[in-house]
């Protein structure tokens, strides 16, 4: 018996000793200095406020969409442009999308794909009054460029279009051929990216870096960590909505049965939410978490997160606890429509609901139908797709890959001290159609902190877009 004890004593020791020589090795990266390449000039600052100005919003309703505007911004772009549209030939696809070809010199190398879109989303008109400046006018004030489009997304269309031109004027010439392909409904449909994405099919085009908007630079996300983040989109979650649907004879309400149909939906859904689907670490939210580790400030996560071999449970619950990092780790399911009902006095016949839910890589639909049935457990609720759009979980980026490399470097050069590390995106964006043609699919701009991004007071820091053209610049030089 003291034998044993003894034994398990020693294990015990070698097993701390382990655990804490693997959290002093981790330590953090050495000092990193930033280098701006190119000083923001007054054109630049022009241009953004201008593309500001001209308001286009993408209406739901396809009808109310206003052609004239898309083409007074056509025409701002090729007068602000005018290297950009007198050397890379451009290819409009149906009628707002863009495709300017920058050809390379080499054609055996893939091209790479720079891409934003310049569609907004429209401004509540009963919020105008509670933002700070106007929200369409490309307003300088306080370090910042003011109103609708500063950050979501023509801070990066106005960036790469200054890179370029900023290169074609130094007489640039990539060996590697630079796309720059622009979307114009973004916000709503995402029809033009699937087109352009089609077009470039059918002439069996392939691209080995795509870069689009999604991943950002943050001091927030992790209080304990005191340098700059950088979260590279490295894929996507996938979408499916289920509609649950109760059904039960209804009738007068002044005498109503012990249950009706709402009442068993009602139950199904508290079940439901009751319930969430398990945690798994995905490699993205492995590799980040490996690339984070060293920086904490606090010892027992980093205790934790040096050995996930050991506390990779105790991780996971600890990720579970906020919105934002239990999305990361698991499908979320949540209602989001609830219908029933049609006049005050009458017991409805029917109750439906709409359960959204995200799903993580390596899960599927039929996943999450078969959780939800189970959870719900009732057979008077019939649970079917709602066909509307459904999509898997997109397949992820290799933070080994020429573009993850490549879109890595140029982030370490504009800022300091930053920490870069993959992320998974939990929504959808334009690129997600890149992944047919391309294992380079990257979701990343430069923005530090940024806050407005379809609400109110959006608005883009004049260092972040100095930044966001140095980025861009770089990349287009990694192209040589
Ligand atoms: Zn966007």
């Amino acid at each position: 018996m003291k034998k044993f004890t003894v034994l398990l004593g020693a294990l015990l020791i070698i097993l701390v000793a382990i655990v804490l020589v693997k959290t002093w090795t981790n330590a953090p990266g050495a000092h990193q200095k930033s280098n701006i390449l190119e000083p923001l000039t007054k054109e630049a600052i022009a241009h953004m406020s201008q593309a500001i100005q001209i308001k286009t919003e993408t209406p739901n309703d396809a009808y109310e969409f206003d052609t004239a505007t898309f083409f007074a911004y056509r025409k701002f772009l090729e007068k602000s442009y005018p290297l950009v549209h007198k050397n890379l030939p451009r290819t409009v696809i149906d009628s707002f999308n863009y495709v300017y070809e920058w050809k390379g010199n080499d054609t055996s190398i893939l091209p790479m794909v720079l891409m934003a879109h310049y569609d907004v989303v429209p401004v509540e008109a009963s919020a105008v009054k509670l933002w700070h400046a106007v929200p369409y006018g490309g307003e300088i004030k306080d370090g910042y460029i003011w109103g609708r489009g500063a950050l979501d997304d023509k801070s990066s269309m106005i960036s790469i279009l200054e890179a370029a031109e900023l290169q074609l004027a130094k007489g640039f010439q990539p060996k590697q051929t630079i796309l720059l392909c622009f979307g114009a409904d973004e916000e709503s449909s995402g029809n033009g990216a699937t087109a352009v994405v089609k077009y470039f099919k059918s002439k069996n085009k392939r691209f080995d870096i795509v870069v689009d908007e999604g991943g950002e630079i943050s001091t927030e996300e992790m209080k304990d960590v005191k340098r700059p983040i950088a979260s590279i989109g490295v894929g996507e979650k996938g979408y499916v909505t289920l509609i649950l649907t109760a059904q039960k004879a209804g009738g007068h309400s002044s005498i109503p049965a012990q249950s009706t149909a709402i009442d068993i939906l009602s139950k199904g859904l508290y079940k439901l939410r009751k319930k969430q689907m398990p945690a798994k670490l995905t490699p993205p939210i492995s590799a980040y978490l490996d690339r984070v580790s060293g920086y904490t400030e606090n010892f027992i996560k980093k205790v934790e997160l040096s050995n996930m071999w050991l506390f990779e449970k105790q991780v996971l619950n600890n990720l579970s606890e906020a919105p934002t990092s239990n999305a990361l780790v698991r499908t979320t399911i949540v209602p989001t429509i609830v219908n029933s009902g049609v006049r005050d006095n009458v017991i409805p016949t029917f109750a439906t609901a709409y359960v959204n839910s995200r799903i993580l890589p390596g899960e599927t639909q039929k996943d999450v139908y078969n959780f939800v049935e189970k959870a719900v457990k009732d057979t008077n609720i019939k649970i079917t797709y709602y066909h509307n759009y459904s999509t898997l979980p997109s397949p992820t980026t290799d933070i080994h890959s020429k573009a993850f490399k490549r879109v890595e470097k140029a982030i370490y050069s504009v800022v300091e001290d930053v920490i870069v590390a993959p992320m998974l995106m939990v929504g959808a964006s334009d690129s997600r159609n890149y992944r047919e043609v391309s294992d380079g699919v990257i979701n990343f701009t430069p923005i530090t902190n940024a806050k407005g991004y379809h609400g109110i007071d959006e608005r883009l820091l004049m260092t972040d877009y100095q930044k966001c053209i140095n980025f861009y610049t770089l990349l287009i030089q990694g192209s040589k």
